[in-house]
C-alpha cells in the first residue's frame, strides 16, 4: 500500500501529456502495455490536499487548472529519458525525479472552458517542430527554446509573464515550491522526505 491517490475535481482538468502523443517524447508512454498507466492524475495524498486548497481561489477567479503530469511510474520515466536524454529536462535517474515520488505536478491555469491562459511557452516547452528534431537526435534548437521556460525569462508578452507570475504566487502560497527552469513544474514543500513510489 502506498500513499498515492487518484485526483479528480471539476475545477481540474486531467490532461496527462505522456498519455497522449503530442509531447516531447512523441509517444504515449503512459499507454505502453508494460507501464499499465493512462490519463490518470495520481499523486501523493499530501499533494492532493494542497491542490484542493486552491479551489476557493479558482472559484473566485473563475479559472480551472490543467494537470499535465503528476505521479509518473518509474518505468515510464526511464523510457522517456531514453528518448529525450537532455540534461535538466528529464532527470537521468528516476529516483531524483519528484514525479516518481508523487510529489510534483506540471500545471497551468485555464479559463472555465478549459482553454489555457497565455504563457511564455507550452507546458514542457512542447512544439511539434522541436519534437521532430529531438526524435532525430537534434537537441540544440530545443535546448535554446527551453530558455523561455525559465521564470527569469522576461522577453514575452506582458500577459504571459503576468499569468506565469500569478501561477507561481498561487502555488507558492498553497504548499508548493517552484523550480527556476520550468514555469509549469511545482514540487510539494518538504518533497525530500518522500520516497520513490513504484507502480505495480
Ligand atoms: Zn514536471
Amino acid at each position: 500500500m502506498n500513499d498515492l491517490v487518484l485526483f479528480e475535481h471539476p475545477l481540474f482538468i486531467t490532461d496527462m501529456m505522456y498519455a497522449r502523443e503530442n509531447n516531447m517524447v512523441g509517444k504515449a508512454t503512459y499507454a505502453d502495455k508494460d507501464v499499465h498507466f493512462g490519463n490518470v492524475a495520481y499523486m501523493h495524498k499530501d499533494v492532493a490536499k494542497a491542490l484542493l486548497s486552491l479551489v476557493p481561489v479558482l472559484q473566485e477567479k473563475q479559472l480551472k487548472m490543467r494537470i499535465c503530469d503528476a505521479y509518473r511510474p518509474p518505468l515510464a520515466h526511464q523510457k522517456m529519458v531514453e528518448i529525450v536524454p537532455i540534461k535538466g529536462f528529464f532527470k537521468a535517474d528516476y529516483r531524483t525525479s519528484n514525479h516518481c515520488h508523487g510529489t510534483a505536478v506540471d500545471v497551468c491555469l485555464t479559463d472555465m472552458n478549459g482553454h489555457n491562459l497565455l504563457y511564455p511557452t507550452e507546458i514542457d516547452a512542447y512544439e511539434e517542430r522541436f519534437q521532430k528534431q529531438v526524435s532525430k537526435g537534434e537537441f540544440a534548437e530545443f535546448q535554446q527554446h527551453l530558455q523561455k521556460a525559465r521564470h527569469d525569462f522576461m522577453d514575452a508578452a506582458p500577459e504571459a509573464l503576468a499569468n506565469r507570475a500569478f501561477l507561481k504566487q498561487l502555488m507558492e502560497t498553497h504548499g508548493f515550491e517552484s523550480i527556476p527552469h520550468e514555469w509549469w513544474h511545482y514540487n510539494l514543500k518538504g518533497w525530500a522526505e518522500y520516497p520513490v513510489i513504484e507502480w505495480e
